[in-house]
Formats: structure tokens, sequence, C-alpha cells
């Protein structure tokens, strides 16, 4: 009895194993038809100059509403898009239509305003013919939204011959960088200053404090005050509380974003706020 039991359940796990393959290729197979059948979005989430309280800029955060399974978050799909090489194809649907959008908004408002744009690091330094800008460079060129291209700092752990140029292509472009998760990687302060970098974001767990945890706060006002030094502006990431946003615009953080201040919203909302006027105080 109990070796057949044994046997009964090795099947169950096949079979559980063999579902999740099939899961897997089903959704693989779906990302592929995705951006053709137009069910890649992009939301956007406002920063906030805390300054004056104004929308300065807004991160294009991709989405997908996927048929059966929902509104998808990039933390669902975009392991399985970089392992099923569709990335190039995703990321240049990204791009398209942020350049679209942000030529849009230029014309809506007359104060200065940035879209900004994730890229995978290996997207980046990616060596095939498609980089995702380069069929948007004349428009973002001739908006007057400004764009800005969001990485992480484990593009300095990659081979960075060829960097330069990919980071002065952008900038010749009127393209700014900024380096996102700022603090959690693993790379050198040394490439701060040798590269044309124009702000970074602090990470998130540097401005949530549970209250017991002083090192955080000590981590963050470090972060601005060294980047401010090297003439590179902060923007802080998850900002969900009015102590938070007290306390960053108290140390002379320059930019903030969090749910405190809205959550990512749909393209159409977006544009309902810009045209608002409205300020975050
Ligand atoms: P990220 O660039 O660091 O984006 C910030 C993430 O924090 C977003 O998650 C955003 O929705 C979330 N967030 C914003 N405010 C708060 C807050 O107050 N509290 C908390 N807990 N979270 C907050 P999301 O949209 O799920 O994106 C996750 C990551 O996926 C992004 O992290 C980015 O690395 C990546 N990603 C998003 N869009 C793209 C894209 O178009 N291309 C690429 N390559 N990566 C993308
Ligand atoms: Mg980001
Ligand atoms: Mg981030
Ligand atoms: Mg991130």
């Amino acid at each position: 009895l109990a070796k057949s039991a044994g046997r009964n359940q090795i099947c169950f796990y096949q079979d559980i194993m063999a579902h999740a393959m099939t899961a897997r290729q089903e959704l693989i197979s779906d990302l592929r038809s995705a951006p053709d059948k137009g069910e890649l979005r992009i939301h956007y989430q406002p920063i906030i100059e805390l300054d004056s309280g104004r929308i300065a800029k807004a991160e294009a955060l991709l989405r997908w509403s996927h048929p059966t399974r929902g509104l998808l978050g990039p933390a669902e799909f975009l392991g399985l898009a970089e392992e099923a090489g569709l990335m190039e194809t995703i990321e240049q649907w990204v791009f398209s239509q942020v350049a679209a959008d942000a030529h849009h908004w230029g014309t809506l408002s007359p104060e200065p305003f940035q879209v900004t744009i994730n890229t995978s690091p290996i997207q980046f330094m990616h060596n095939g013919h498609a980089r995702p800008w380069e069929p948007h460079l004349g428009l973002f060129a001739k908006s007057s939204t400004q764009v800005a291209v969001e990485l992480t700092e484990n593009i300095f752990l990659q081979d960075c011959r060829g960097l330069d140029e990919r980071f002065s292509t952008l900038h010749k472009a009127g393209i700014q960088l900024a380096l996102d998760d700022f603090g959690t990687g693993y790379s050198s302060l040394a490439y701060l200053k040798r590269f044309n970098i124009n702000y970074l974001k602090i990470d998130q767990s540097f401005v949530k404090d549970d209250g017991t945890d002083f090192s955080n706060k000590a981590i963050a006002e470090t972060i601005i005050v060294m980047a401010h030094k090297l003439g590179l502006q902060v923007v802080a990431e998850g900002v969900e509380t009015e102590e938070q946003r007290d306390w960053l615009r108290e140390v002379g953080c320059d930019f903030a974003q969090g749910f405190f201040f809205a959550h990512p919203v749909p393209a159409v909302s977006m544009e309902l706020l810009i045209k608002s006027g409205r300020s975050f105080h």
C-alpha cells in the first residue's frame, strides 16, 4: 500500500510539473503576441518637486493586461520576457509608446516636464542593431517634454566598453540618465565621477523607516549630501507617508514619488493631472 501511495505521489508531482511547464509555455506564447494584440500598457507615476509641490516628472511603468489573468505588473512577466528573448520587442514597444505620450504632453503645459523610462541593463548593453531609443531620437529631440532613461547600478557590472558611446548618444539627443534603486547594487562610487549621470533615485528600502532602524535614514541623507556635492539631483522612491515627505524635504531631497502622492495611473489620468496643474503640498 505504501509503495503504491509513493508511486501515486510521484505521478502527482509529475502532473504538477507538466502542468507548470505548459502554463509557462502558454504565458510565453501569450506574451509574444501581447504587443500586437494591444495588451501592453504604460502606467505613469507622478514625481513631485518637493520645494514647489508640482509634478515635475512621471515614471513610465509597464503593465500587461492579460485576457484571463488580469493586469500584471512587470515582476510577473519581465523575467519570462528576458528568458524567452522578448525584451527587445517589448522595450521597443515601451519606447515608442512613451515617445508618443511625451510628445503629446509637451504641447499641454509650458512648465518643464520629464518622462522617465526603465531599461534593463542587459538590453541597454545589447549589441544588436535595434537599440530601442534609436527610432525615436528625432521625436525626443523635438518634444518639449524631456526624456530620461533609468538604469540600475548593475549597468556598471557589465563590460563597460561601449557604455560611454551609448551614454553620449543619449545625452546628445537631450536624454538624461538616472540611476535607479540607488544604494542596493554593487557598483563603485567611482562610476558617478566617470560617467555623466544626471540624477540618482534612492531606493525605497532607505525611505521606509520602521521606527527602529535609524541607519536607513542615515544612508538616505548621506546619499543626498553626496549627490549634491557631485552636482547630481536626487529622487526618493516609495514615499508613503506625510512624515517621510516632510523629512525628505527637510534634508534637501529634490524630488519624490510614492503612494503618498499618487499611485501609477493610466496615461489618460496622467494627462488630466498635467492639465489640472495640480500641486502636492
Ligand atoms: P522601479 O523602476 O524601481 O519602479 C518603482 C516600483 O515601485 C514600481 O513598481 C512602482 O509601482 C512601485 N512604487 C511606487 N511607489 C510606491 C510606494 O509608495 N510604495 C511601494 N511599495 N511601491 C511603490 P512596478 O510598477 O511593479 O515596477 C517594478 C519594476 O519593474 C520597476 O522598478 C522596474 O525596475 C521594472 N520596470 C517597470 N517598467 C519597466 C519597463 O518598461 N522596462 C523595464 N526594463 N523594466 C521595467
Ligand atoms: Mg524605475
Ligand atoms: Mg526604483
Ligand atoms: Mg526596481
